[in-house]
């Protein structure tokens, strides 16, 4: 194994295939360490190996070099290379590859498309110098925050907290939005733009390019942008899958079935629609329009979501076919962003129902796969109060599965949502901590258990605490399920 490779353009695989046609995509998992005018040397860290029978490699993107612009306080890094993993730490680590502009009082990012992904002020009135606002493809601004660094990564499992412009059911958080420097930020961003484009001195062609390709993704083609990906997969995600927060929420979206089965009473984020599954063709072509849309910053996602609200109950063989084409249309193993990973929902009844056989053939896949379960409850005079029409002994037999799921396989994970807030009755606590504590003989490193506040828009500080008091009892990891959309 060479311990260095030199590199330009991209970044390089090596196939194999053996006697029965099986093909075997060797990736070299690197880091960067010494920029060059034309390239970069990697250092090779480990190999990692997919398999996948029958399988051809999609073509690797071509990612350009870094180039490094300055001028008149005004410094253009493009192509830079950030992490090609998800990474948590205390500062912000940015992964991908995107452009950043920086000038004395701002710095931007866009991704390999010319869109504005990232922003942040660089003057006193910024809050925190580790604070950032993303905008996500439904073309939302979120404010990272550190929350102080009080209590967020034991709250949420994340250093940052997303504070989302829209009302959800976070109980933490701060009113970013509301300060002069955040929507500044927000509605000068293209001004600046044109601003920088004029008073730069001749910068170099790529650099032009670039700046009127970001000029040319304006305010409007922006948010007309994000109305395709809608219509593209019938409408928004109006919730994520918790569990998406690994990837920090950079997911591609495609439904494989509209709606859910049970239309509970209390849930503010199901749609109309009764649930009806996407035929193969209706999925194909999505995946298609959405390889389009993405276009060259594909190289930039590892993960998809599997939509809406019941994806696990479209069955085995299509869910495990979508993952096939996603893998090879989408890239997955020869983009930037290492690794892969699918997010979906589920329901008790999905995961009663889904056979065993499901669960390893996935395991057979390059995916990692993250199944979120709404249970909500193992009281029954709760799910009753909720509206969710599943009995108590259901969300019991369901909590079993989970386990077993997570004891035999290790690229999946099961994760569970339960509801918590004040005025549901007595036996919602005790009965959730029989679940997550006494039936368990020891803790569990996977199968998170997300706890979401059932009120929207009206944080209740005091439920912190009945948080952290259950978190502490329970068994399996127990973060705060802030619900973000796409
Ligand atoms: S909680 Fe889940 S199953 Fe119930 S209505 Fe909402 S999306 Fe549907």
């Amino acid at each position: 194994m060479p311990e260095s490779i030199w590199y330009s353009s991209a970044y390089c695989y090596t196939t194999t295939r053996n006697e029965a046609g099986t093909l075997n995509t060797h990736l070299p998992i690197h880091s960067i360490t010494k920029p060059q005018q034309s390239g970069y040397q990697l250092s090779v860290n480990a190999y990692r190996d997919i398999t996948i029978p029958g399988s051809t490699p999609a073509a690797p993107v071509a990612i350009p070099p870094t180039q490094f612009y300055s001028s008149n306080d005004i410094r253009i890094t493009l192509n830079k290379r950030g992490g090609r993993k998800y990474t948590r730490m205390s500062f912000p680590v940015h992964a991908g590859v995107f452009t950043e502009v920086e000038t004395q009082d701002l710095q931007l990012h866009f991704n390999l498309n010319g869109e504005i992904i990232r922003a942040k002020g660089k003057g006193s009135g910024w809050t925190h110098p580790h604070e950032w606002l993303k905008r996500t493809m439904g073309n939302d601004w979120i404010y990272y925050s550190t929350g102080g660094y009080t209590g967020v990564y034991e709250t949420t499992g994340e250093y940052y907290l997303p504070n989302m412009p829209y009302t959800t059911n976070g109980l933490l958080g701060g009113k970013p939005f509301q300060l002069d420097e955040v929507n500044t930020v927000i509605e000068t961003w293209p001004e600046r733009i044109t601003d920088i484009a004029e008073t730069a001195t001749s910068p170099p062609d790529d650099f032009r390019h670039f700046l009127q390709n970001v000029a040319k993704n304006n305010l409007q083609s922006l948010a007309a942008k994000a109305a395709d990906l809608f219509s593209i997969c019938g409408g928004r995600s109006t919730v994520l899958p918790p569990d998406t927060r690994h990837v920090d929420y950079n997911v591609i979206p495609l439904t494989v079935a509209n709606g859910c089965l049970y239309k509970c009473s209390f849930c503010e984020v199901k749609n109309k629609k009764p649930f009806s599954p996407k035929s193969t063709e209706a999925i194909q072509s999505q995946i298609q329009k959405l390889k389009k849309l993405y276009g060259r910053d594909l190289t930039n996602y590892n993960s998809i979501f599997l939509g809406e609200h019941d994806a696990l109950h479209r069955g085995s063989p299509t869910l495990l076919e979508t993952l096939d084409s996603c893998y090879q249309e989408f890239g997955f193993s020869t983009n930037y962003m290492s690794g892969c990973n699918a997010f979906l929902f589920g329901s008790a009844s999905s995961l009663l129902n889904t056979p065993e056989s499901f669960f390893k053939e996935l395991e057979q896949l390059p995916y990692t796969v993250y199944i979120n379960i709404g249970l909500e409850s193992a009281d029954q005079q709760t799910l009753d109060m909720l509206g969710k029409p599943i009995s108590s002994k259901l969300v019991t037999d369901c909590f079993q599965r989970i386990q077993a799921i997570n004891d035999t396989y290790s690229t999946t994970e099961i994760t569970a949502n339960f509801v918590f807030d004040e005025g549901l009755p007595d036996n919602h606590v005790p009965s959730f901590l029989h679940l997550v504590r006494d039936s368990l003989d020891r803790n569990k490193p996977k199968g998170c258990i997300y706890l979401s506040p059932l009120k929207f828009g009206s944080p209740s500080r005091a439920q912190t605490f009945v948080f952290n008091r259950l978190k502490v009892l329970s068994r399996v990891p127990t973060f705060l399920y802030i619900i973000q959309r796409l």
